[in-house]
């Protein structure tokens, strides 16, 4: 069978390939507890499944436009006006197939055969296989776990080349928690208008930041660089809505108008009656936002301290999101030896599943997700603890 050459060097995402193996096992009987994927235990919010039974009732389950409802992108953009002071309206606005397929078209749209994407590292899987799957160039920019893999704005502006056409921020970012302070995203985002480069800022976790750290939206400066800055969301983990697949993306209206062509040959519209109850959380279900974020802040203290504990474990606490990102290449020995082996080796051993730090562009490091019950949490660390005892 002939495969493009642009899908054969393509493997299965490594989060959804860790969350399908601790699948597999737990169906043949086993007791697993799963750290791999990023995906809120908590219910939907009542509003959100509230709203869409109801849209289905009515018969709300024909095509929308390809953008989405008008009444979910005008809520979208009220949110971003209300929260950080974005100017953007209803034609700014396009709903889309989880914040995956947001990221995957505007890629599609900006990116040519031999463009660059300059991305802060470690980063999540999919942000460099979606640049190579457009024909372009991820070049990575380390971040460092002595500051807390936050995000510095010279560094990211020094890796842009003439061929750089975007520069990927994810703040909150998955995998490490780091954060991009205010100064910095400005000063990236100065730098990229003056050379007319998208700034792409994939805000999917901006509500989980914790002691009261405050969020940097990129939204807060498009009404100044309106050509420059482009926002992604979802609903997935803010609303823990991640099988509803609903994401977003805000940006100039030329830009928006273009990638929902790009949609209308892809998905056509996200499903009508999921954007019904998206709606209803965005406008109803911020109690169940607060909630989630106390109980991440809580799982993160605990986690972290049973991870330092441990013997050839540092962990410094996320800043935001819901993953820690321990640094365990002190635990690598002979058939345990990088985060692919270790990872696999604690599957099959302990039964605990995680993501290898190898997958983010870190080999010495592995991704445990905390978006699980403190239950699990504290039997994942006593599962650990066995497994790496000398
Ligand atoms: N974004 C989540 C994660 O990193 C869900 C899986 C995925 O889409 O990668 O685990």
């Amino acid at each position: 069978m002939h495969l493009s050459r642009r899908a054969d060097r393509l493997a299965e995402s490594a989060t959804g390939r860790a969350a399908r193996k601790a699948a597999e096992l737990r169906a043949a009987g086993r007791t697993i507890i799963d750290w791999s994927a990023g995906q809120p235990d908590f219910a939907s919010p009542e509003v959100a499944v509230e709203a869409a039974r109801r849209a289905l009732a009515e018969g709300f389950t024909r095509y929308t436009a390809a953008a989405g409802t008008p009444d979910l992108r005008r809520a979208l953009a009220a949110h971003y006006a209300e929260r950080h002071g974005a100017p953007w309206t209803i034609d700014q606005v396009m709903v889309t197939v989880g914040g995956k397929a947001a990221l995957f078209e505007l890629m599609m749209t900006l990116i040519d055969e031999g463009d660059s994407a300059v991305i802060p590292s470690p980063c999540w899987v999919t942000f460099p296989e979606q640049v190579r799957f457009a024909g372009g160039r991820p070049i990575l920019v380390p971040t460092a776990a002595a500051d807390g893999f936050a995000i510095h704005a010279q560094p990211v502006i020094d890796a842009i080349e003439p061929e750089t056409r975007l520069v990927l921020l994810n703040s909150p970012c998955n995998p490490t928690g780091g954060i991009i302070a205010a100064r910095d995203l400005r000063r990236i985002v100065e730098h990229c208008a003056e050379r007319g480069i998208v700034v792409l800022s994939d805000e999917t976790y901006e509500r989980f930041l914790f002691d009261g750290r405050e969020h940097a939206s990129a939204g807060a400066l498009a009404a100044e660089f309106p050509d420059t800055v482009v926002v992604v969301g979802s609903f997935s983990k803010t609303y823990a809505m991640t099988g509803w697949r609903i994401g977003f993306a805000l940006a100039s209206a030329p830009l928006i108008a273009k990638v929902t062509a790009v949609q209308s040959h892809a998905t056509s519209n996200a499903t009508s009656f999921a954007m019904r109850g998206a709606e209803a959380a965005l406008t109803g279900a911020d109690d169940d936002v607060e909630r989630m974020l106390a109980a991440f802040a809580r799982r993160r203290d605990l986690l972290v301290r049973g991870l330092e504990r441990l013997p050839g474990v540092s962990c410094p606490k996320p800043a935001g999101a819901f993953y820690a990102f321990p640094h365990v290449a002190e635990c690598y020995r002979p058939g345990r030896q990088g985060s692919l082996e270790f990872a696999e080796a604690l599957l099959e051993d302990a039964g605990v599943a995680i993501v290898p730090g190898l997958a983010f562009g870190a080999d010495d490091h592995v991704r445990i997700s905390f978006a699980c019950s403190s239950e699990e949490l504290e039997a994942g660390l006593e599962r650990l603890a066995e497994a790496l005892r000398p």
